[in-house]
């Protein structure tokens, strides 16, 4: 098959790769229809991600046919349609069992590596170094799926790909951003960084009832996507973004910050070589700018939501602002299949359209150069979609 391979920093490859096939009892194989390119992938081209290898297969956001199941699923079978959350999850330990499906205990087997930085691993993903698991991606046409009897999601067929696919990963991440900050009905919102899990942040809390959403980028297209969906919106290069925030909010602040600048990190893990850890610091240095400005800005009481994964260590975050305020800090990776029945009727009810997002549409030879493109966020580029068949 073909396969979006991850060769060295800034050089991915279309590979032809040998098939995936079942290897447990709980696999499933999926012939992908439609896979996304995430703006976490972008850490791993830039090479940012440590223990990726050449050839690893890359991508977290697929969708497809099912064609083969292993004799432990019973609830899928051959020619479903499913949208597969990117942690892969166990569904029986201590984490699935309480809706913490992205801190599954039993999906990477490389905890070990994570338990150095962390104290505790996360689960494993797709396509997202050895670290987390060395899982094929599914940028290609075909990805097995383990524990495909907690994990792939059946999809009405009256529903396109592009309405769909973001079940995946970035509408519940930004929904769960968006219900992280414990919106009120008329709270002001304000969301950090208009990408794709800043887009869907902004429709999450406006259907989660906040009453004004203001929200910062300093990318034009991006912004004007915001305005679409109502929110207010603020050149993120304006040099005094608080008290532009506070004049806006009649000088209390928002009630609640979403950074979705640095959230794309779905596990920037370090390695244990600490020249990685200088370099990420550095990475997330730039990265702790939103987070101290959201800080900084946040009304007292209020909540800072940062959906997604810092690298590791963050210098001068102004905790004191936040103890001294009050804030509630609120993260995390998320955990997809908690929200997939309710996401997915806000869609089937019209609420949200999730294919509004998606500005390039290519063929899966051309992701070379998409990923270029949507890094350098030229040419309007704010989600690419691939159709591998
Ligand atoms: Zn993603
Ligand atoms: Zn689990």
């Amino acid at each position: 098959m073909k396969a979006v391979c991850w060769e060295s920093r800034t050089n991915v490859r279309v590979e032809h790769v040998p098939d995936p096939a079942l290897i447990n009892p709980r696999d499933a194989i999926v012939r992908i229809t439609s896979t996304a390119i995430c703006g976490s992938d972008l850490h791993l081209y830039d090479g940012f991600i440590p223990t990726m290898e050449a050839g690893d297969i890359l991508g977290h956001e697929f969708m497809g046919f099912v064609e083969d199941v292993g004799r432990g699923v019973s609830n899928l079978k051959k020619g479903d349609r499913v949208v597969v959350p990117f942690p892969i999850a166990c569904g029986h330990c201590y984490f699935c069992t309480h809706d913490l499906y992205s801190c599954c205990d039993n999906s990477n087997p490389n905890a070990w590596m994570a338990e150095k930085l962390y104290g505790y691993s996360s689960s494993g993903l797709f396509g997202y170094s050895h670290m987390l698991g060395g899982y094929a991606g599914g940028q290609a046409q075909y990805a097995r799926v383990p524990f495909a009897d907690v994990g792939p999601f059946k999809v009405p067929e009256h529903l396109s790909d592009e309405q769909v696919l973001f079940l995946t990963d970035i509408f519940p991440t930004g929904f769960m951003a968006a219900e992280n900050c414990n919106i009120q009905p008329g709270h002001t919102v304000a969301v950090w960084g208009c990408g794709p899990v800043g887009q869907f942040a902004i429709r999450s809390a406006f259907l989660l009832g906040a009453g004004r959403v203001i929200a910062m980028d300093s990318v034009p297209e991006r912004r004007a996507m915001a305005n679409e969906a109502g929110a207010e919106t603020l050149d993120s290069m304006d040099p005094d973004l608080f008290h532009t925030l506070r004049y806006m909010t009649g000088g209390i602040g928002p009630d609640s910050c979403i950074d979705a600048v640095g959230m794309e990190a779905h596990g920037a893990h370090l390695d244990y070589v600490y020249d990685k850890v200088k370099t990420m610091a550095m990475l997330a240095t730039d990265r702790a700018t939103v987070l101290r400005q959201a800080i900084h800005a946040c009304r007292k009481g209020g909540t800072v939501s940062v959906p997604g994964v810092y690298g590791g260590f963050l210098d001068k975050v102004p905790f004191g602002a936040a103890m001294n305020k009050g804030l509630t800090i609120k993260t995390g990776q998320t955990h997809v299949h908690k929200y997939l029945p309710r996401l997915l009727r806000y869609i089937e009810s019209g609420a949200i359209d999730p294919s509004f997002v998606v500005t390039h549409r290519v063929s899966l030879d051309e992701a070379p150069r998409m990923y270029r493109t949507f890094r350098d966020k030229k040419d309007g580029c704010v989600k690419v979609v691939m159709k591998p068949h």
